[in-house]
């Protein structure tokens, strides 16, 4: 066990309605997991507190038990990706001194072993012409190059968890293929973790182990991905994968041949 989330509740100042209501979730090391639901039902919340980033005047209640270790300091055990990479790209640093960074802080290397760490992760995610990289600037990339600048300088420090919050959204259906792929080979090889965020229910399908549905800041139903997706329980888990019959084993007759 990586952590058990227990009777968390977030209520962001001001509003009156919480964010999260009573989650209770334990997550696994070194599984894939795979948080699925609508915009605005408490995945990015979930997510910050699970990092220890949510914002200043947001209200938690209950707690996230970290198994036999302090929690993770985000940068250093924990890396995060957002949807936009722009977002956490620095426009006047080049790739190189962003993904050296976390490795330079974190793994105490010198600047010149950082880089070399850098040009090593620029490799890991299949960046064409790394060494080349490492001196350009984020605006010279495509948004999918960008997307894997992000993971690498998130990777760059090990991690043993990996958030990746909605991190395709923003792409095009190509790029979040290759994106995906990208992840889920990057964490098999290192044996991390992988919390990953969608409201895809289709893309969280092709390669969580498991999922978690959650509706209006609660979780509806907690399962193995293919147990969930093939036998849902909950009405709402019905509906959405009723949305994506494609994912149902087995087709439904008068569907097949048509
Ligand atoms: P999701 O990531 O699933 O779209 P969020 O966790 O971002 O959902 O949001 C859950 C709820 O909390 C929404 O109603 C949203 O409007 C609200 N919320 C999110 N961030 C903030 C914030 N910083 N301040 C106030 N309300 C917020
Ligand atoms: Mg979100």
């Amino acid at each position: 066990m990586l952590c058990r989330v227990k009777n968390l509740s977030v209520t962001y100042r001001g509003q009156e309605t919480p964010a999260l209501r009573d989650l209770d979730l334990p997550i696994r090391v070194g599984e894939r997991l795979a948080i699925i639901g609508e915009s605005g039902s408490g995945k990015s919340t979930f997510a910050r507190a699970l990092a220890g980033l949510l914002p200043d005047g947001a209200e938690m209640e209950g707690r996230v038990h970290w198994t036999g270790s302090a929690a993770p300091r985000a940068g250093r055990d924990l890396g995060y990706v957002l949807q936009d990479p722009s977002a956490s790209l620095n426009p006047v640093l080049t790739i190189g001194e962003q993904v050296a960074e976390g490795a330079r802080r974190h793994l105490g290397l010198s600047w010149p072993e950082a880089r070399a760490r850098a040009l090593d992760m620029l490799e890991r995610v299949h960046l064409p012409e790394p060494k080349k990289l490492l001196d350009a600037y984020p605006h010279q990339l495509s948004g999918g190059q960008r997307q894997r600048v992000a993971i690498a300088a998130a990777l760059a420090a090990r991690p043993g968890l990996l958030i990746a919050d909605e991190p395709t959204s923003a792409l095009d259906m190509v790029v979040q293929a290759e994106i995906v792929a990208l992840l889920d080979e990057l964490v098999r090889a290192a044996g991390m973790t992988l919390v990953f965020i969608t409201h895809d229910i289709a893309l969280a399908a092709g390669f969580a182990d498991r999922v978690a549905i959650f509706k209006d800041g609660g979780l509806v139903e907690t399962g193995p991905a293919a147990a969930v997706l093939a036998a849902p329980h909950a009405t709402y888990t019905k509906q959405l994968v009723a949305s994506h019959r494609d994912l149902a084993s087995t087709p439904l007759v008068g569907e097949i041949g048509a």
